[in-house]
């Protein structure tokens, strides 16, 4: 293993101390992680660390947050051979998602990884986590290309791409689920790479394009058996809104009320682009399969298939940036643009 790599602290657990009055853990300082892991000295690679000021707990994270994180990757971009950011779990499959659509042509990998327990305490996943995603993060194959030249999350001897990743269990160490993709990586005596299911870019020397034009004029409504036009009212009815990720039931179906579906009719007529994800965990939308699902179709909604809200947001982000135009906006988010997603 050699080559260069920049340890990114942004906040989260993994850094994070008892606050000895309140009891509530909050963020601490880099230095504390870097003497809790004196093993990042052994390592055959260089280990630069960069440290934001202030660090955060993840639920604190906002959009202008990923646009200086991809800002500073992509000031750094050409020195380092890959990134590992250490980042809070709770929006971490968020802020992945984003980086991935914000990053066009990446060819070097960008992992983070944070852990359930503080890096300081006895039985921490902390330091598993970061030392196995330095490892992977400069990992080069034969050709000393990167291994894994993908954003992605490392967590509990699994790797997986960001953008396919939610966050699945408060508590226990494995911490995230990529239900509709497999993993990128396995880690145990030795880290088998899944090659075939890792995203490798055309051309290593293209140009890194970093998007920071990010439209956040968008909701979430996740629809619910007692949903009212009220709710309805209140989200489609907002001053400006662009989008909608629209959370159905199973294979993308929703109630065939008229108020209901005049509401939706009466938004995507307005120009609001309304993207059809699912409240499973896995599997994908289908918007053929039941009549309820046809009757949003009919009414112009489009199928965010099998990908997560997590990555239907940040890419509803990303394409509303990109343009004003209605039919490129559909086709943008009808692609797959960051193996996001199978359509
Ligand atoms: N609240 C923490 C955060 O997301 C939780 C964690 O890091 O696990 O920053």
């Amino acid at each position: 293993m050699a080559g260069k790599i920049l340890l990114i602290y942004t906040g989260g657990t993994i850094g994070m101390k008892q606050d000895p009055e309140t009891l509530a853990l909050k963020p601490f300082n880099f230095n504390q992680i870097l003497e809790e892991v004196p093993e990042l000295k052994k390592f055959g690679c260089e280990i630069d660390t960069y440290s934001f000021d202030p660090v955060i707990d993840s639920s604190d994270v906002q959009p202008g947050f990923w646009i200086t994180l991809a800002e500073f990757i992509q000031k750094n971009y050409s020195a380092y051979d890959g990134f590992v950011v250490l980042h809070g779990t709770d929006t971490m499959s968020y802020t992945a998602s984003a980086l991935s659509f914000m990053f066009e042509n990446l060819s070097k990998p960008v992992v983070l990884t944070g852990s359930q327990l503080p890096i300081g305490m006895l039985r921490t996943d902390g330091k598993e986590n970061l030392i196995s995603s330095i490892e992977i993060a400069s990992a080069t194959d034969s050709q000393g290309h990167p291994m894994v030249p993908e954003v992605c999350i490392y967590f509990d001897t699994h790797l997986y791409r960001g953008n396919r990743t939610t966050k699945y269990n408060a508590e226990n160490f494995r911490a995230f689920r990529s239900a509709n993709y497999p993993v990128l990586a396995d880690v145990g005596i030795h880290i088998k790479y899944n090659t075939a299911n890792i995203r490798t870019p055309d051309n290593y020397t293209n140009f890194l394009k970093v998007s920071k034009n990010l439209d956040t004029r968008v909701a979430v409504l996740k629809i619910f058996p007692g949903i009212t036009p009220q709710v309805m009212d209140a989200v489609l009815g907002m001053e400006g809104l662009r989008g909608v990720v629209l959370e159905t039931f199973g294979s993308g179906n929703a109630p065939t009320a008229d108020w209901f579906v005049s509401r939706i009719k009466d938004a995507v007529r307005r120009g609001v682009v309304v993207l059809n994800v699912t409240q499973c965990h896995a599997g994908k939308v289908d918007m053929d399969a039941y009549a309820t699902g046809i009757a949003l179709k009919n009414e112009g909604v489009i199928s965010g298939y099998d990908s997560t809200t997590e990555a239907a947001l940040t890419k509803m982000f990303y394409v509303l940036g990109q343009s004003d135009d209605l039919s490129i906006i559909k086709e943008l988010l009808n692609s797959n643009l960051r193996g996001e997603v199978l359509n």
